[in-house]
């Protein structure tokens, strides 16, 4: 496995693989690696010739401070896992190389920046279409793997590389989890015990919501019934429920199933915040 922290030398060495024809691919990550990343390494060692990961802590998409301090980093540990997994490449860069200078660029999204995570975290996919265009640009892949549990992320990506007319196939890849259904995530391991084990509540009242969707609950009914549950529970704090249409995410009031409806969750367990989706 090959470890890069330079800009200039990946861009030399995939260049080089380029033109021998190898096909890349591509999985972007902030590290604390887990399942859930090594399946998207998984899928890029399947469909591409040279599985490049990359490991970086993105300030630029963070609009809590405390958030990124505390966001956890081991890097060792990440290269342990991606060399088992078979990885074949990893760019692991400080903040000074992807940002030499202060990144000013403002992208536009529409409603999907304005909504959910857009609405509740500004600046998050700004930031995070900051630092993929530039990674897209170092790697230039052929195809991107991310994960659906960052479902409006993989609309905005997509969307970003329409508006910049990349030639990037965007890969959405399935949710991996826990056991007990907890969605795999990088901030699990900040939870107390009792705080993990509330957790599963998060999968509980999606899964649930389905069931009252197939019995014939209204959307308005299944939304209440989802923020009785969370509000009964000190440990949390409920930042959205709602139910979207899966191709806009724009809010649905009434059920249409030709819109392939989504439920998407944020809520805070203690101080961690978490998402997940289902697609009904
Ligand atoms: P992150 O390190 O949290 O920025 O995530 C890097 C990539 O891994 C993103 O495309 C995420 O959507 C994806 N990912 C995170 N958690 C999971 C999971 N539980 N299952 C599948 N993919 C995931």
């Amino acid at each position: 496995m090959k470890v890069f922290t330079k800009r200039h030398e990946i861009e030399a060495f995939l260049n080089d693989q380029r033109s021998q024809g190898m096909e890349i691919g591509f999985v972007p990550t902030m590290g604390a690696l887990h399942e859930g990343h090594l399946s998207l390494i998984a899928y890029a060692l399947q469909q591409t010739d040279i599985s490049v990961c990359s490991i970086f802590v993105n300030p630029t998409q963070f609009n809590d401070k405390a958030d990124l301090e505390r966001y956890p980093r081991m890097p060792e540990k990440d290269l342990a896992m991606l060399a088992e997994a078979g990885c074949q490449v990893v760019f692991l860069p400080e903040v000074e190389e992807i940002y030499p200078e202060p990144d000013l660029r403002r992208f536009s999204f529409g409603l999907l920046d304005e909504v959910l995570e857009g609405a509740r975290r500004p600046g998050h996919f700004n930031g995070v279409a900051q630092v993929v265009s530039i990674f897209f640009d170092i790697v230039k892949p052929d195809r991107a793997f991310f994960g659906s549990k960052d479902y409006q992320q993989v609309m905005v990506i997509k969307e970003l590389v329409r508006q910049l007319q990349l030639d990037i196939e965007i890969v959405s890849c399935p949710i991996l989890r826990e056991a007990d259904g907890l969605a795999m995530s990088s901030r699990n391991m900040l939870l107390t015990g009792a705080e993990r084990k509330a957790a599963t509540l998060i999968p509980d009242v999606l899964a649930m919501s389905r069931q009252m969707k197939v019995k014939g609950a209204s959307i308005r009914v299944i939304r209440q019934s989802v923020m009785n549950i969370l509000a009964k529970d000190p440990l949390y704090k409920l930042d959205y429920f709602e139910i979207c249409d899966g191709e806009t995410l724009k809010a649905m009031d009434t059920w249409d199933d030709a819109a392939k409806p989504v439920a998407l969750i944020a809520c805070f367990v203690g101080k961690i915040r978490l998402i997940d989706n289902l697609v009904y």
